[in-house]
Protein backbone atom coordinates (compact mmCIF):
# COMPACT_ATOMS: atom_id res chain seq x y z
CA UNK A 1 0.00 0.00 0.00
CA UNK A 2 1.43 3.60 -0.76
CA UNK A 3 -0.36 6.65 1.59
CA UNK A 4 0.36 9.81 -0.14
CA UNK A 5 0.76 12.72 2.70
CA UNK A 6 -0.13 16.02 1.17
CA UNK A 7 1.67 18.57 3.64
CA UNK A 8 3.93 15.78 4.25
CA UNK A 9 6.47 17.86 5.84
CA UNK A 10 4.00 20.08 8.15
CA UNK A 11 3.60 19.14 11.50
CA UNK A 12 0.56 16.78 12.06
CA UNK A 13 2.03 15.28 8.28
CA UNK A 14 5.58 14.55 9.23
CA UNK A 15 4.27 12.62 12.50
CA UNK A 16 1.53 10.79 9.87
CA UNK A 17 4.34 9.80 7.32
CA UNK A 18 6.75 8.73 10.67
CA UNK A 19 3.49 6.54 11.87
CA UNK A 20 2.88 5.40 8.38
CA UNK A 21 6.44 3.87 8.14
CA UNK A 22 6.63 2.52 11.54
CA UNK A 23 3.97 0.35 10.23
CA UNK A 24 5.70 -0.59 7.77
CA UNK A 25 3.60 1.45 4.98
CA UNK A 26 5.01 2.92 2.40
CA UNK A 27 4.94 7.06 2.14
CA UNK A 28 5.15 9.46 -0.79
CA UNK A 29 4.62 12.99 0.89
CA UNK A 30 4.71 16.43 -1.03
CA UNK A 31 4.43 19.83 0.47
CA UNK A 32 5.69 22.79 -0.70
CA UNK A 33 7.46 24.32 2.39
CA UNK A 34 5.66 27.36 3.00
CA UNK A 35 4.89 26.24 6.45
CA UNK A 36 6.44 22.69 6.46
CA UNK A 37 9.83 22.15 6.80
CA UNK A 38 12.93 19.87 6.17
CA UNK A 39 13.58 19.80 10.04
CA UNK A 40 10.26 18.17 10.50
CA UNK A 41 11.39 15.11 8.28
CA UNK A 42 14.95 14.64 8.21
CA UNK A 43 14.62 11.56 10.36
CA UNK A 44 12.86 9.78 7.67
CA UNK A 45 14.56 11.28 4.78
CA UNK A 46 16.69 7.93 4.91
CA UNK A 47 13.84 5.46 5.41
CA UNK A 48 13.89 3.11 2.29
CA UNK A 49 9.68 3.13 1.97
CA UNK A 50 9.80 7.45 2.27
CA UNK A 51 9.77 9.70 -1.02
CA UNK A 52 9.71 13.26 -0.60
CA UNK A 53 8.44 15.29 -3.53
CA UNK A 54 8.74 19.10 -3.06
CA UNK A 55 5.26 20.53 -4.98
CA UNK A 56 2.19 22.44 -4.60
CA UNK A 57 -1.31 21.20 -4.30
CA UNK A 58 -2.65 23.32 -7.34
CA UNK A 59 -0.01 21.85 -9.43
CA UNK A 60 -2.47 19.32 -11.65
CA UNK A 61 -0.21 17.63 -13.54
CA UNK A 62 2.31 16.52 -10.46
CA UNK A 63 -0.51 15.63 -8.63
CA UNK A 64 -2.06 13.47 -11.43
CA UNK A 65 1.24 11.61 -10.86
CA UNK A 66 1.33 11.33 -7.56
CA UNK A 67 -2.41 10.11 -7.47
CA UNK A 68 -1.98 7.43 -9.83
CA UNK A 69 0.83 6.26 -7.50
CA UNK A 70 -1.22 6.15 -4.56
CA UNK A 71 -3.93 3.58 -2.65
CA UNK A 72 -4.83 6.01 -0.04
CA UNK A 73 -4.55 9.96 0.33
CA UNK A 74 -4.31 11.89 3.30
CA UNK A 75 -4.87 15.71 2.23
CA UNK A 76 -3.39 17.97 4.98
CA UNK A 77 -1.74 20.28 2.99
CA UNK A 78 -3.41 23.81 3.92
CA UNK A 79 -2.41 26.96 4.54
CA UNK A 80 -2.80 27.02 8.86
CA UNK A 81 -1.93 29.57 11.61
CA UNK A 82 -3.79 32.85 12.22
CA UNK A 83 -1.01 34.97 11.83
CA UNK A 84 0.08 33.10 8.57
CA UNK A 85 -3.48 33.56 7.45
CA UNK A 86 -4.42 37.14 8.18
CA UNK A 87 -1.07 37.65 6.24
CA UNK A 88 -1.82 35.64 3.53
CA UNK A 89 -5.18 35.80 3.07
CA UNK A 90 -5.09 35.20 -0.86
CA UNK A 91 -2.69 32.20 -0.53
CA UNK A 92 -4.85 30.83 2.22
CA UNK A 93 -8.17 30.90 0.08
CA UNK A 94 -6.29 29.54 -2.68
CA UNK A 95 -3.90 26.84 -1.54
CA UNK A 96 -6.87 25.60 0.72
CA UNK A 97 -9.67 25.49 -1.91
CA UNK A 98 -8.11 25.29 -5.35
CA UNK A 99 -5.82 22.67 -4.06
CA UNK A 100 -8.54 20.87 -2.70
CA UNK A 101 -10.35 20.19 -5.89
CA UNK A 102 -7.49 19.25 -7.71
CA UNK A 103 -6.94 16.37 -5.18
CA UNK A 104 -10.63 15.58 -4.79
CA UNK A 105 -11.40 15.43 -8.47
CA UNK A 106 -8.02 13.73 -9.36
CA UNK A 107 -8.93 11.01 -6.70
CA UNK A 108 -12.49 10.77 -7.86
CA UNK A 109 -11.15 10.26 -11.66
CA UNK A 110 -8.60 7.48 -10.23
CA UNK A 111 -10.69 5.98 -7.43
CA UNK A 112 -8.94 6.60 -4.39
CA UNK A 113 -9.67 6.89 -1.09
CA UNK A 114 -9.08 10.64 0.65
CA UNK A 115 -9.25 11.38 4.52
CA UNK A 116 -9.55 15.07 3.75
CA UNK A 117 -7.85 17.09 7.03
CA UNK A 118 -10.33 19.76 8.24
CA UNK A 119 -10.65 22.20 11.14
CA UNK A 120 -12.96 23.09 14.50
CA UNK A 121 -12.81 26.61 13.22
CA UNK A 122 -15.56 25.82 10.82
CA UNK A 123 -18.08 25.55 13.66
CA UNK A 124 -17.24 29.63 14.06
CA UNK A 125 -18.86 31.63 16.62
CA UNK A 126 -21.83 28.95 17.44
CA UNK A 127 -22.32 29.30 21.37
CA UNK A 128 -22.73 25.84 21.95
CA UNK A 129 -21.23 23.82 24.90
CA UNK A 130 -20.19 20.87 22.86
CA UNK A 131 -19.70 21.42 18.40
CA UNK A 132 -21.04 18.30 17.17
CA UNK A 133 -20.56 17.26 13.44
CA UNK A 134 -24.01 18.03 12.46
CA UNK A 135 -24.85 21.94 14.22
CA UNK A 136 -25.18 24.52 12.36
CA UNK A 137 -21.80 26.72 11.98
CA UNK A 138 -21.71 30.21 12.84
CA UNK A 139 -19.11 32.01 10.74
CA UNK A 140 -18.64 36.07 10.75
CA UNK A 141 -18.75 38.27 7.96
CA UNK A 142 -16.52 37.91 4.88
CA UNK A 143 -14.70 41.39 5.66
CA UNK A 144 -12.84 39.74 8.52
CA UNK A 145 -9.78 37.47 6.80
CA UNK A 146 -10.23 34.97 9.62
CA UNK A 147 -13.30 33.76 8.43
CA UNK A 148 -11.66 33.46 5.05
CA UNK A 149 -9.67 30.29 6.78
CA UNK A 150 -12.88 28.63 7.99
CA UNK A 151 -14.99 29.10 4.93
CA UNK A 152 -12.14 27.48 2.83
CA UNK A 153 -12.22 24.96 4.91
CA UNK A 154 -16.14 24.34 4.66
CA UNK A 155 -15.88 24.42 1.06
CA UNK A 156 -13.29 21.73 1.09
CA UNK A 157 -16.14 20.21 3.18
CA UNK A 158 -18.93 21.10 0.95
CA UNK A 159 -16.71 19.67 -2.32
CA UNK A 160 -15.70 16.45 -0.71
CA UNK A 161 -19.58 15.59 -0.17
CA UNK A 162 -20.51 16.57 -3.29
CA UNK A 163 -17.58 14.43 -4.93
CA UNK A 164 -19.12 11.25 -2.70
CA UNK A 165 -22.79 11.69 -3.55
CA UNK A 166 -22.30 12.58 -7.62
CA UNK A 167 -18.98 11.06 -8.33
CA UNK A 168 -18.46 7.96 -6.26
CA UNK A 169 -15.22 9.35 -4.50
CA UNK A 170 -14.44 8.02 -1.20
CA UNK A 171 -13.99 10.51 1.04
CA UNK A 172 -13.55 11.06 4.86
CA UNK A 173 -13.45 14.17 6.59
CA UNK A 174 -11.95 14.90 9.67
CA UNK A 175 -12.45 18.35 11.65
CA UNK A 176 -8.99 18.51 14.00
CA UNK A 177 -9.38 20.64 17.15
CA UNK A 178 -6.54 22.18 18.63
CA UNK A 179 -3.68 19.51 17.75
CA UNK A 180 -0.49 19.88 20.16
CA UNK A 181 3.10 18.52 20.32
CA UNK A 182 6.97 18.89 19.60
CA UNK A 183 7.41 19.89 15.97
CA UNK A 184 4.55 22.16 16.32
CA UNK A 185 5.81 25.77 15.47
CA UNK A 186 4.78 29.08 17.19
CA UNK A 187 5.66 30.84 14.14
CA UNK A 188 2.47 31.29 12.65
CA UNK A 189 0.72 32.05 15.86
CA UNK A 190 -0.24 28.76 17.58
CA UNK A 191 -0.61 29.20 21.26
CA UNK A 192 1.26 26.23 22.98
CA UNK A 193 4.70 26.18 21.34
CA UNK A 194 4.53 30.21 21.77
CA UNK A 195 3.57 30.25 25.64
CA UNK A 196 6.39 26.88 25.97
CA UNK A 197 9.13 29.16 24.01
CA UNK A 198 8.61 32.20 25.98
CA UNK A 199 8.86 30.65 29.19
CA UNK A 200 12.24 29.24 28.52
CA UNK A 201 13.79 32.03 27.35
CA UNK A 202 12.04 34.27 30.50
CA UNK A 203 10.26 36.31 28.59
CA UNK A 204 6.44 37.67 29.13
CA UNK A 205 3.62 34.80 28.15
CA UNK A 206 1.69 36.32 25.92
CA UNK A 207 -1.94 36.20 26.17
CA UNK A 208 -4.36 37.42 23.97
CA UNK A 209 -7.65 39.23 25.55
CA UNK A 210 -9.14 38.32 29.24
CA UNK A 211 -7.55 34.66 28.55
CA UNK A 212 -11.09 33.25 29.82
CA UNK A 213 -11.35 31.60 25.86
CA UNK A 214 -10.89 28.08 26.22
CA UNK A 215 -9.44 25.32 24.12
CA UNK A 216 -8.71 21.47 24.30
CA UNK A 217 -5.70 20.05 23.10
CA UNK A 218 -5.17 16.45 21.76
CA UNK A 219 -1.44 15.30 21.04
CA UNK A 220 -0.37 14.97 17.91
CA UNK A 221 0.44 10.95 17.92
CA UNK A 222 -3.38 10.45 19.16
CA UNK A 223 -4.73 12.97 16.24
CA UNK A 224 -2.41 10.61 13.64
CA UNK A 225 -3.68 6.86 15.00
CA UNK A 226 -6.93 7.54 14.26
CA UNK A 227 -6.64 9.71 10.94
CA UNK A 228 -4.89 5.93 10.11
CA UNK A 229 -7.53 3.55 11.99
CA UNK A 230 -10.27 5.85 9.91
CA UNK A 231 -9.34 5.14 6.23
CA UNK A 232 -8.99 1.30 7.62
CA UNK A 233 -12.61 1.52 8.20
CA UNK A 234 -15.17 1.46 5.96
CA UNK A 235 -18.00 3.06 7.80
CA UNK A 236 -16.68 5.96 7.60
CA UNK A 237 -16.71 6.95 4.32
CA UNK A 238 -18.77 10.15 3.08
CA UNK A 239 -18.71 10.56 6.84
CA UNK A 240 -17.34 13.64 9.36
CA UNK A 241 -15.42 13.49 12.46
CA UNK A 242 -14.78 16.12 15.18
CA UNK A 243 -10.88 14.51 16.65
CA UNK A 244 -9.86 16.21 20.10
CA UNK A 245 -9.65 16.34 23.23
CA UNK A 246 -12.58 16.96 25.32
CA UNK A 247 -10.07 18.50 28.33
CA UNK A 248 -11.35 21.82 28.49
CA UNK A 249 -8.59 24.68 29.84
CA UNK A 250 -8.58 28.31 29.71
CA UNK A 251 -5.62 30.27 28.09
CA UNK A 252 -4.86 31.79 31.17
CA UNK A 253 -4.41 28.42 32.55
CA UNK A 254 -2.82 27.29 30.26
CA UNK A 255 -0.39 30.05 30.61
CA UNK A 256 0.10 29.28 34.33
CA UNK A 257 0.50 25.58 33.55
CA UNK A 258 3.31 25.85 31.27
CA UNK A 259 4.78 28.57 33.77
CA UNK A 260 4.97 25.79 36.28
CA UNK A 261 6.00 23.11 34.36
CA UNK A 262 8.74 25.24 32.81
CA UNK A 263 9.15 26.59 36.06
CA UNK A 264 9.88 29.75 34.32
CA UNK A 265 10.08 33.11 36.06
CA UNK A 266 8.25 34.76 32.76
CA UNK A 267 5.02 37.01 33.94
CA UNK A 268 2.10 36.33 32.28
CA UNK A 269 0.85 39.59 30.09
CA UNK A 270 -2.57 40.32 28.88
CA UNK A 271 -2.69 41.79 25.43
CA UNK A 272 -5.91 43.08 23.70
CA UNK A 273 -6.36 41.54 20.64
CA UNK A 274 -6.11 44.92 18.45
CA UNK A 275 -2.57 45.39 19.36
CA UNK A 276 -1.97 41.80 18.34
CA UNK A 277 -4.12 41.30 15.29
CA UNK A 278 -5.12 44.85 14.60
CA UNK A 279 -8.64 46.15 14.69
CA UNK A 280 -12.50 43.93 14.26
CA UNK A 281 -10.38 40.92 14.87
CA UNK A 282 -13.08 37.63 16.16
CA UNK A 283 -11.71 34.90 18.39
CA UNK A 284 -13.74 32.07 19.54
CA UNK A 285 -14.81 31.97 23.18
CA UNK A 286 -15.37 28.26 23.60
CA UNK A 287 -14.23 25.56 21.59
CA UNK A 288 -14.61 21.86 22.89
CA UNK A 289 -15.58 18.68 20.50
CA UNK A 290 -18.45 16.21 21.13
CA UNK A 291 -16.66 13.28 20.16
CA UNK A 292 -19.18 10.59 20.82
CA UNK A 293 -19.23 9.38 16.95
CA UNK A 294 -15.82 8.97 16.74
CA UNK A 295 -15.78 6.93 19.53
CA UNK A 296 -18.64 5.03 19.04
CA UNK A 297 -16.75 4.13 15.81
CA UNK A 298 -13.25 3.57 16.84
CA UNK A 299 -13.39 3.56 20.74
CA UNK A 300 -11.09 6.08 20.15
CA UNK A 301 -10.63 8.19 23.59
CA UNK A 302 -7.52 10.85 23.94
CA UNK A 303 -5.47 9.66 26.65
CA UNK A 304 -2.64 12.15 27.31
CA UNK A 305 -3.16 14.79 29.67
CA UNK A 306 -2.00 18.17 29.28
CA UNK A 307 0.32 18.32 31.51
CA UNK A 308 2.26 15.69 29.80
CA UNK A 309 2.06 17.37 26.31
CA UNK A 310 3.33 20.64 27.76
CA UNK A 311 6.50 18.67 29.27
CA UNK A 312 6.91 16.67 26.28
CA UNK A 313 7.03 20.52 24.13
CA UNK A 314 8.69 21.82 26.63
CA UNK A 315 11.63 19.23 26.08
CA UNK A 316 11.45 19.45 22.71
CA UNK A 317 11.63 22.25 22.62
CA UNK A 318 14.65 22.88 25.21
CA UNK A 319 16.61 20.46 22.66
CA UNK A 320 16.13 22.75 19.36
CA UNK A 321 17.50 26.03 20.59
CA UNK A 322 17.17 27.41 17.43
CA UNK A 323 12.92 26.66 17.74
CA UNK A 324 13.47 28.71 21.11
CA UNK A 325 14.81 31.64 19.71
CA UNK A 326 12.84 32.25 16.98
CA UNK A 327 9.10 30.58 17.93
CA UNK A 328 6.83 32.92 19.60
CA UNK A 329 8.25 36.55 18.64
CA UNK A 330 6.30 38.49 16.63
CA UNK A 331 7.54 38.11 12.41
CA UNK A 332 8.59 41.55 11.16
CA UNK A 333 7.45 40.54 7.60
CA UNK A 334 4.96 37.60 7.79
N1 LIG B 1 -3.25 32.94 21.93
C1 LIG B 1 -2.69 33.67 22.99
N2 LIG B 1 -1.37 34.01 22.89
C2 LIG B 1 -0.59 33.66 21.82
C3 LIG B 1 -1.17 32.90 20.77
C4 LIG B 1 -2.52 32.56 20.86
O1 LIG B 1 -3.36 34.00 23.97
O2 LIG B 1 0.61 34.02 21.81
C5 LIG B 1 -4.68 32.57 22.05
C6 LIG B 1 -5.50 32.88 20.78
O3 LIG B 1 -5.92 34.22 20.77
C7 LIG B 1 -6.65 31.89 20.95
C8 LIG B 1 -5.99 30.68 21.65
O4 LIG B 1 -4.79 31.18 22.22
O5 LIG B 1 -7.64 32.40 21.79
C9 LIG B 1 -5.65 29.54 20.71
O6 LIG B 1 -4.91 30.08 19.63
P1 LIG B 1 -4.30 29.19 18.46
O7 LIG B 1 -3.90 30.13 17.38
O8 LIG B 1 -3.29 28.24 19.00
O9 LIG B 1 -5.53 28.28 17.98
P2 LIG B 1 -7.03 28.64 17.53
O10 LIG B 1 -7.28 30.10 17.69
O11 LIG B 1 -7.09 28.17 16.14
O12 LIG B 1 -7.85 27.84 18.47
Amino acid sequence: MVYLVTGGAGFIGSHLCARLLREGRRVLAVDNFSTGSYANIAGLAAHPGFSLVTGDVRDQELMAKLVREADVIFHLAAAVGVRHILHHPVETLETNILGTHVLLSLAARYQRLILVASTSEVYGKSRRERFSEEDDLVLGPSHLSRWGYACSKLADEFLALAYHRERRLPVIITRLFNTVGPRQTGRYGMVLPTFVAQALRGEPITVHGSGRQTRCFIHVAEVVEVLIQLTGEPRAVGEIFNIGSTEEVSIAHLAQVVKEITRSSSPIVFLPYEQVYGAGYEDMDHRVPDISKIQSLLGFSPRRRLSLIVREVADWLREDAAAVASFGRRPAAD
